[in-house]
């Protein structure tokens, strides 16, 4: 509501905006979140609620004319279509040297992700958090993330026999043969859920190839958990559709907030302003990082310090896919949910989930997400004549990504007598090196904030997100992003309400 005084007001729907909304409502505190994305709780015209991933519509892209799937060729030709211009699901944003999907609605990418949630190993924790204590970190943060975003693991016995992980297992036995220890991938889908879709009795979503833009049935997405709870305690309430533009110091105390309200076809509709004793910014790295890199540098927020903007790395993605010989296919049905990894990150900075390529179509090939040390880091600045955020990312900062992950693959191909596929990401192009789905940092803790997410120059505001991580997390990201989120969290409310 245009004009409203609010005690807690949150930007973004995510991990850490979720967290945060779920705690301070425990706590007694009204909560309101602003989300620039669609709610997503509505079917559409087809009955369901998201589109498939052999199917976009309307639904599945931010605010474009033309898909932009993260793995647009195959068999050598471009699989990009037309599609009408829609609030979707999908953003898949494009800065100068790199592109960096993410979720956009109630969720944020909770709603879009492949929901595999893995804790780092703790020998490696040094790495991803340097000023947070690993004690209380598995000690109490991950176990408490884990629990309340439903994470298990594939039933193995299971895992040996379906049809839906012929492809992992062919992961696997190459991963073995070369001598890498083979893991499985913890994820927050219902595996229950998963074994019933095959077995026919439960309506199928990660059998029917569901998952870039949205999975219907079996995965537990933030709506199903933090957000779900956090809604139960009365105290949360949600606007979708509407983008938060600005955060400036109140007259009266607290903070002015401006947000715009947007149809779906992306127009602004209304301009609406409230004000907030305490903002979060969990709008995701980019998102926070844009947001308070524009305030600094307008006047909104000039005492933010130096180290906004700074300090942001992709988590070293980058995709590749290997062709098999003709007695190795990897199946027609493939679970759209990967849950099989190659561990290569103390020898060659390199851990490999092996992915599906749910195609509906025997292809003889096995696909890789690989995340890598990559020791880039790009700075989102303010282009005053553009009027945009910009980052200097730039596609060469992939080739150390490149080269970690052939400490896998060349192996696997030299022992297998196997060859990269040169059709996945153009016309003989091997490395999927244009595009991140971990994008983190721009707001690093410890930097830009306090141990604890505080913006110091500002009190009460935080940043709870992604953005707080210095650019890597030596595996998936959001378990990571939860637990620290966990983490702050409870030292705010102990300390600041
Ligand atoms: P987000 O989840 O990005 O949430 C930020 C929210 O803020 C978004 O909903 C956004 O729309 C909203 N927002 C942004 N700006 C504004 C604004 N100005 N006003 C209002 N709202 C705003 N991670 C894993 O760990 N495992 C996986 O299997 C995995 N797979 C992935 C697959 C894909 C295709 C993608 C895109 C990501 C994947 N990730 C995965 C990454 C993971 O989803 C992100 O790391 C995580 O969602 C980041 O959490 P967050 O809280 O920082 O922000």
């Amino acid at each position: 509501v245009s004009g409203a005084r609010l005690p807690v007001l949150v930007i973004g729907t995510g991990y850490g905006g979720s967290v945060a909304a779920l705690r301070l409502a425990q706590a007694g505190v009204d909560v309101h979140m602003v989300e620039m994305g669609m709610a997503w709780d509505t079917p559409g015209p087809d009955g369901k609620v998201f589109c498939n991933t052999l199917e976009p519509d309307h639904r599945s892209y931010w605010l474009r004319t033309r898909t932009k799937a993260p793995l647009n060729y195959f068999l050598g030709l471009p699989i990009d279509r037309d599609i009408p211009r829609h609030t979707g699901i999908l953003d898949a944003e494009e800065f100068g040297g790199i592109t960096v999907y993410q979720g956009r609605g109630v969720g944020g990418g909770s709603l879009v992700n492949g929901g595999m949630a893995v804790t780092p190993r703790r020998e490696n924790f040094g790495a991803v958090l340097p000023s947070v204590d690993p004690a209380e970190m598995y000690g109490v943060y991950y176990p408490r993330a884990n629990a309340e975003l439903g994470v298990g693991t594939v039933d193995p016995d299971w895992f040996d026999s379906t049809e839906c992980y012929r492809y992992a297992r062919v992961g696997r036995k190459h991963a073995q043969r070369s001598g890498f220890p083979f893991v499985f991938v913890p994820d927050v889908y219902d595996w229950d859920h998963m074994e019933r879709e095959a077995a026919g009795t439960a309506p199928k979503s990660a059998l029917a190839g569901e998952i870039l833009y949205g999975n219907n049935h079996g995965k537990k997405s933030l709506q199903q958990t933090y957000l779900a709870r956090a809604r139960a305690t009365g105290r949360v309430s949600v606007s979708p559709l509407h983008r938060v533009v600005s955060v400036a110091p109140a007259g009266g105390g607290g903070y002015t907030v401006v947000a715009e309200q947007l149809d779906t076809g992306g127009a602004v509709t209304a301009t609406k302003t409230v004000t907030a004793d305490r903002v979060f910014f969990a709008a995701g790295s980019v998102g926070t990082s844009k947001l308070l890199v524009t305030l600094k540098a307008t006047g909104a927020l000039p005492l933010l310090n130096d180290e906004v903007g700074r300090g942001w790395g992709d988590n070293g993605n980058v995709m590749c896919g290997r062709a098999n010989h003709l007695w190795d296919p990897t199946g027609r049905l493939q679970s759209a949910i990967p849950c099989a990894g190659i561990d290569n990150w103390a020898a060659g900075g390199a851990f490999a989930e092996v992915a599906p390529l749910p195609t509906g179509i025997e292809t003889y090939a096995s696909f890789y997400l690989t995340i890598t040390a990559n020791p880039h880091r790009a700075r989102f600045s303010w282009n005053a004549a553009a009027g945009r955020v910009e980052l200097d990312w730039r596609t060469a900062w992939k080739q150390p990504s490149i080269d970690m992950a052939r400490t896998i693959f060349d192996r696997i191909n030299a022992k297998e007598g196997t060859i990269y596929r040169t059709d996945l990401f153009g016309v003989y192009k091997i490395w999927g090196d244009h595009l991140t789905y971990h994008p983190l940092g721009g707001a690093v803790l410890g930097r830009a904030t306090d141990h604890y997410g505080r913006l110091t120059a500002y009190p009460g505001l935080y940043v709870i997100d992604g953005a707080l991580i210095p650019g890597n997390t030596t595996v998936n990201p959001f378990v990571t992003i939860t637990a620290l989120a966990e983490r702050n969290i409870e030292k705010i409310i102990a300390t600041d309400l």
